[in-house]
C-alpha cells in the first residue's frame, strides 16, 4: 500500500460525511450537526441523559442526538432511543457548569418535558438499570408506547408474544390510567394462538387471553358528560365493542397489532376522553416508531436498498441503527486520528496496524454488546 493510498483513505473519510447525513435520515432525520432546540418539542426524536452531568439525586434532563456528540462527547450517557414531544435541555439552568456548544440560548427549562427513571438509567416497574450487572437472566427489554418505559418481558404481567417488534405495546399502569383500552383489548390484542408464552421462574403460566373475568362496564363515567356525546354516540365504535360483552382479563401489559390505532374510535367522546388522559397521540399514527423511522427513509435521496449500508440499515430495528450510527460516529473519528498519524509520518498502513486499531477500539467499547435485546414497540 502506497502513501497516497493512505490519504486517499482518509479522503473517503471525510467525503463520508454524506453518507452519513443519509444515515442519520435513516434514523428519522434526528439531526447530528444540530441542536434540535430551535424546533421546540419535537414529536419524536433520539434522546440522551447524561449521568456526568445530571446525575441521580439532581433534576432530570434530556438533550439531542447533535449535543450528545458535540457538548457531552466523553461523558457517560444513558441512551433513552425515541421520546415523544421533548426539547433539548443541553447547558439550560438543570446543567451547572455545561454551556451547550451548539445552541446556548435556551430557556431556563422546558415545563412541557415530561421526565422518569430512564433520564437517571433505571427502566421498568423494578427501576433497575440497561444492562443489570445483578441480572444474568436473559430477558428482552420493550418499551410502552403510552409512557415509553422500558419494560422487562418478564415485568410485562403477561406473556410476550412472537414478533413483538411488529406490535405496540401498552404496560399495565398505562392501560389502568386509561381504562376505555381494556374494552379494545379482547378484539384488537394480539390473538392468543400466537402468544409464546415466557416462563419465569415460580411465575404463572396462564394466558391471560383465555380468563374471563366479566366485568359489566370498563368505562368509568368521565365528569363532563358533553353536548357531542349524546350526538355521536349512534356510530360510537366502542359503545359497538362493549356491547359484545367480550371485556377480556384486564390485567397485564396488552401487544397491539400494526395498524391498531386506525381501529380506535374517533367519536367526540371518545377524542375527549383520549385528551383527558393525555393520550390523544394514539390516534395519531404519525406518532409511531414505525412513522418516525419511515420519515427518516424517505428523506433519504437515494432510493432504499441501492447503498448497501442503507440496506443494512433498513434491516436492524430502531435501537440497532441508533447503537450503529453513535458507534459509526466515534470509530470514524478515532480512525481519520489514527490513519492521519500513518499519513504525517508517511508510513504504510498495513492491514495489521488495522486490525489492532479494531482491537483497540473493541477493548474501549461501552456500548451496550446486548442491544439486538432490545425491541422497539
Ligand atoms: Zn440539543
Ligand atoms: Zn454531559
Ligand atoms: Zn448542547
Ligand atoms: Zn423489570
Ligand atoms: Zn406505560
Ligand atoms: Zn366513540
Amino acid at each position: 500500500m502506497t502513501e497516497e493510498q493512505t490519504v486517499s483513505l482518509v479522503d473517503v473519510l471525510e467525503e463520508d460525511e454524506e453518507l452519513e447525513e443519509e444515515a442519520s435520515a435513516v434514523l428519522g432525520g434526528s439531526d447530528s450537526d444540530h441542536c434540535s432546540y430551535p424546533q421546540g418539542y419535537v414529536k419524536r426524536q433520539a434522546l440522551y441523559a447524561c449521568n456526568t452531568c445530571t446525575p441521580k439525586g439532581g433534576e432530570a434532563a434530556g438533550v439531542c442526538l447533535a449535543c450528545s456528540y458535540k457538548c457531552h462527547e466523553g461523558h457517560d450517557l444513558f441512551e433513552l432511543y425515541t421520546k415523544r414531544n421533548f426539547r433539548c435541555d443541553c447547558g439550560n439552568k438543570k446543567f451547572r457548569d455545561l454551556q451547550c456548544k451548539l445552541y446556548p440560548e435556551k430557556d431556563d427549562s422546558n415545563s412541557l418535558n415530561t421526565y422518569s427513571h430512564n433520564f437517571f438509567g433505571l427502566y421498568c416497574t423494578c427501576s433497575r438499570p440497561y444492562p443489570d450487572p445483578d441480572d444474568q437472566e436473559e430477558d428482552e427489554m420493550i418499551q410502552c408506547v403510552i409512557c415509553e418505559d422500558w419494560l422487562h418481558g418478564r415485568h410485562l404481567g403477561c406473556p410476550v408474544p412472537d414478533c413483538v417488534e411488529l406490535q405496540e405495546m401498552i404496560c399495565e399502569a398505562c392501560m389502568t390510567r386509561n381504562p376505555l383500552l381494556w374494552a379494545y383489548a379482547p378484539h384488537l390484542d394480539v390473538p392468543g394462538a400466537e402468544v409464546q408464552v415466557k416462563e419465569e421462574a415460580g411465575g404463572s403460566k396462564t394466558n391471560r387471553l383465555q380468563k374471563t373475568e366479566k366485568a359489566d362496564d370498563v368505562i368509568r363515567p368521565t365528569c363532563k358528560r358533553r353536548r357531542e356525546e349524546a350526538e355521536l354516540e349512534p356510530s360510537c365504535k366502542l359503545k359497538a365493542l362493549q356491547a359484545t360483552g367480550r371485556t377480556g382479563d384486564q390485567s397485564g401489559a396488552a401487544f397491539w397489532p400494526s395498524g391498531w390505532r386506525s381501529k380506535l374510535c374517533t367519536c367526540g367522546a371518545c377524542k375527549e376522553r383520549l385528551s383527558e388522559g393525555g393520550v390523544a397521540f394514539l390516534l395519531d399514527e404519525s406518532d409511531t416508531v414505525l412513522a418516525y423511522e419511515n420519515k427518516g427513509k424517505n428523506q433519504e435521496m437515494q432510493p432504499a436498498g441501492h447503498d448497501p449500508l442503507m440496506s443494512a440499515l433498513d434491516n436492524l430495528n430502531r435501537v440497532q441503527q441508533l447503537e450503529i450510527i453513535h458507534g459509526y460516529n466515534d470509530m470514524k473519528s478515532e480512525l481519520k486520528d489514527f490513519l492521519q498519524r500513518f499519513a504525517a509520518e508517511g508510513k504504510v498502513v498495513t492491514s495489521d496496524d488495522i486490525r489492532q486499531f479494531f482491537e483497540q477500539q473493541q477493548s474501549r467499547k461501552r456500548r451496550r454488546v446486548d442491544a439486538q435485546q432490545l425491541y422497539r414497540p
